[in-house]
């Protein structure tokens, strides 16, 4: 029988795996506390459980692991970016930025994307597969035990797309904002390229996740151009599902909008973002694009100037800072370069 992976239960699924194994209830605190808390690697340094019990879960479950594969450091700011084997051979990029309010920890949700963004690394070479809600967790804790640094914020804005796999996402932010490991999910974003649907599901599950809607342009035909999801659901629709997320949660959406040279950084590209934008209590975050070396779009000469026609027309935007761009730190750059290295 193969054995099942202990650190993607939730806490109430170990209690029910440690009842049906004819232990006691406080049995399941006690080996969560071990797993989440004490984050330990192996079930033999569960020092309170007894040997035989330790046997038994040895025998049902393994605690998953990654190993590093590569860690670069950047020169310029102290991010960390690293590659992260998994299990089956795959590999998936995290990165550890530091600003003025604290670490701030990037990870990815999927082996590869098949959202299809035109200028985005990570879907060059389609979907492989969901990460499991362990392999989430483990990007948080090897990072803490690698880098001596704890993590005070968490984005879901690495390889992939979370709410593409949502099921396994939920869990991951369950375990993690349980009691004992005890991360506010106030401290977490999720970042969507537009899967409408979900933004609903995940709206009603009151989590008090901040949602990140990753724009880059503000009509139907110019992001239809450069975001395949945009046939599927339109910006309409998707601005419906916004407002409803923060009505319901009451978090403030943020979003994201990478300029790239003569695509969507004209004047009229941000007369179309304040008109679509207008009124809305929203924050964008401007960002120059990371040109991607199979991709021909350019970085925008005019970044300051498109957030200064969105800062006179009301709307709240901040460039974002580049970190660790010696290193590469776009997302899907990194995988895609150990991929071609082993071929
Ligand atoms: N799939 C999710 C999260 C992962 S991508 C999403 O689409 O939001 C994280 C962010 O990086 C998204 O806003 C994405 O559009 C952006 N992005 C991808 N490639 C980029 C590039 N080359 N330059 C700048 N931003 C990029």
């Amino acid at each position: 029988m193969d054995k099942a992976d202990i650190l993607s239960l939730t806490s109430e699924e170990l209690e029910r795996e440690i009842l049906a194994m004819g232990e006691k209830a406080f049995r399941a605190k006690q080996v969560y506390d071990w797993l989440h808390v004490k984050k330990v690697t192996e079930f033999a340094q569960m020092s309170n459980i007894s040997a035989q019990m330790r046997e038994k879960l040895s025998k049902k479950f393994y605690i998953n692991s990654l190993k590093i594969k590569k860690r670069l450091v950047s020169n310029i700011d102290n991010t960390v970016k690293y590659l992260y084997g998994l299990r089956d051979g795959e590999a998936v990029e995290t990165v550890l930025m530091e600003y003025k309010h604290g670490n701030s920890l990037c990870i990815s949700t999927q082996v590869g994307c098949r959202m299809g963004c035109r200028f985005c690394a990570s879907t060059i070479a389609g979907w492989v597969r969901n990460l499991e809600p362990s392999e989430m967790l483990l990007q948080i804790y090897e990072t803490e035990r690698d880098s001596g640094k704890h993590v005070d914020s968490v984005v879901l804005m690495g390889i992939g797309e979370p709410l593409d796999n949502f099921d396994n996402v939920v869990k991951f932010l369950k375990i993690l904002n349980s009691e004992g490991n005890g991360m506010s999910l106030r401290h977490l974003s999720l970042s969507t390229c537009g899967v409408v649907d979900k933004i609903y599901e995940l709206a009603e599950l009151r989590t008090g996740v901040t949602l990140s809607v990753s724009l880059h342009a503000a009509t139907d035909e110019k992001r239809g151009a450069i975001m395949p999801i945009n046939k599927r659901f339109h910006l309409r629709e998707l601005m419906t599902a916004c407002d409803d997320y923060f009505k319901s949660t009451g978090r403030r959406i943020s979003f994201e909008y990478s300029l790239i040279e003569g695509i969507n950084d004209t004047d009229e590209s941000a007369e179309e973002l304040i008109a679509l934008l207008r009124g809305k209590n929203c924050h964008v975050n401007l960002i120059p694009v990371n040109e991607v070396k199979e991709r021909e779009f350019k970085k925008s000469r005019y970044v300051e100037r498109f957030r200064q026609r969105l800062e006179n027309a009301g709307i709240n935007a901040t460039v974002r800072r580049t970190l660790g761009a010696d290193i590469n730190a776009a997302c899907g750059q990194l995988r895609r370069e150990d991929k071609a290295e082993v071929k």
